[in-house]
């Protein structure tokens, strides 16, 4: 196969539009609703509680938001109202997954929580059911657990509900990559107390931005509701009983997701086949992909990635903003892989940096299978690395998955992995 710079760039993950969006924007437009009410987000939040099987959809301006008020809620139904100008969950700690976007975490600290990172397991390389029980050992006064489906891939809910049921703890379920996944038949974005989801400019479906808040309380959709409009009482004049936000979703953007929701299998369909091929392309590489149990959990394949085996590594190092590695025979590292893409007009990326190495989050309490990690953090230098996230982190990456990708681009994205592993 002569290989040669793709002339149209192919992305990681872009939006797939269809033409039936138009529709429905034109129609907001038209009519005039161009605002926050309208017929498309009624619409949207019947169709997206009836597709995850929920009886509460509530549409808000994005994930972020959803999120941030999911943990309120939590934090209100444990502790109580906060005093003005405190967070409701204000220095209480709560556990989060901890290789995830930033998006999972933020909320909670808008709320004033101290977050405890959960280390990772192997087999969907989301939360660690062994390290959240180390982590209830050492925090048994924890309430709140906020866990991510990375990627697309459901995490093992039943072993982490059931250690939150032990211990009395809340799920905020952060859905957001994974919407359309199922675990043992049941939608993502069902399983927690509080679910959210995003309609991202990158997610598997998108309305440009956006979210929802998911729930089966009448009493949660309405308080979130109202929260997303500046809390206001009903009364003629603007009468404010608590603090509000301007959180709630667009009846334009509605209109866009309401068109791209007639296509969330189509695209996970074609998602699928992305990860399929890949898997296949690499089948005699030092490689795994994203994993997921088979037969319990149906990812919705947002994004594949892989997994470079430790013996097929060669020496890359990572600084805060940098990286640098040393090119070895039969071996290849991310960095390589991601210049290689790059060169050829593809986009990669390193797998979403743990949140306890992030800068903003380096002090931050984070615990692993063999129970508190920080000091264990360094023995990835040693070769014996117990931090699974980092570890992952540092052996894998995001491989282009735009569902626009033609299978002859892709196995021009397989031949050029492949000629790293030479
Ligand atoms: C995208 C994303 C969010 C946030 O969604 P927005 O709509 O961008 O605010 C939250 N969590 C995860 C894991 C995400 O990938």
């Amino acid at each position: 196969m002569e290989l040669k710079p793709f002339e149209k760039k192919v992305w990681l993950a872009t939006p797939t539009m269809h033409g039936e969006e138009l529709r429905y924007v034109t129609e907001a437009y038209e009519q005039n609703w161009m605002s926050t009410v309208g017929e498309n987000i009624n619409e949207l939040e019947r169709q997206a509680a009836s597709y995850v099987d929920c009886a509460y959809a509530v549409a808000l301006s994005c994930g972020t938001a959803s999120l941030h008020l999911a943990v309120k809620l939590a934090g209100e139904k444990l502790y109580g109202i906060p005093k003005p100008n405190e967070g409701a969950l204000q220095g209480r700690k709560v556990f989060c997954s901890d290789v995830t976007f930033a998006a999972t975490v933020n909320p909670a600290v808008y709320e004033g929580a101290e977050i405890v990172f959960i280390d990772t397991e192997r087999e969907t390389w989301n939360m660690d059911p062994a390290a959240l029980e180390q982590a209830f050992a050492l925090y048994p006064e924890v309430k709140v657990v906020i866990l991510v489906h990375l990627y697309g891939t459901p995490a093992k809910i039943d072993e982490i509900k059931a250690i939150c049921d032990k211990h009395g703890a809340l799920i905020i379920e952060d859905a957001a990559e994974s919407f359309g996944a199922t675990y043992k038949g049941r939608q993502t974005g069902t399983f927690g107390d509080y679910s959210a989801i995003s309609f991202n400019g990158n997610k598997i479906i998108t309305g440009s931005s956006g979210g929802m808040f998911l729930t089966d309380s009448k009493e949660d959709a309405e308080k979130v509701r109202k929260w997303s409009t500046q809390s206001r009482e009903a009364a003629a004049w603007y009468q404010h009983e608590e603090v509000g936000y301007n959180y709630r979703m667009s009846n334009v953007i509605a209109g866009v997701v309401r068109g791209q929701m007639p296509y969330l299998d189509e695209h996970i369909a074609q998602k699928k086949a992305i990860y399929e091929r890949y898997k296949e392309g690499f089948k005699d590489l030092p490689v795994q992909m994203n994993p997921y149990i088979e037969g319990e959990m149906e990812p919705n394949f947002w994004l594949s990635c892989m997994l470079i085996d430790e013996a097929a590594m060669c020496r890359q190092v990572r600084g805060e903003q940098d990286a640098l590695y040393i090119s070895e025979p039969g071996k290849t590292c991310p960095t390589e892989i991601l210049e290689k893409l790059a060169q050829y007009n593809a986009e990669g990326r390193p797998i979403w940096k743990p949140m306890h190495m992030q800068p903003i989050y380096r002090m931050n309490p984070f615990v692993t299978a063999q129970g508190s990690g920080r000091a264990k953090t360094n023995a990835y230098i040693e070769g014996g690395c117990e931090d699974v996230g980092m570890d992952i982190f540092n052996r894998g990456l995001c491989l282009p998955s735009d569902n626009k990708m033609t299978p002859e681009e892709q196995d021009v994205i397989i031949a050029l992995i492949r000629s790293c592993f030479e």
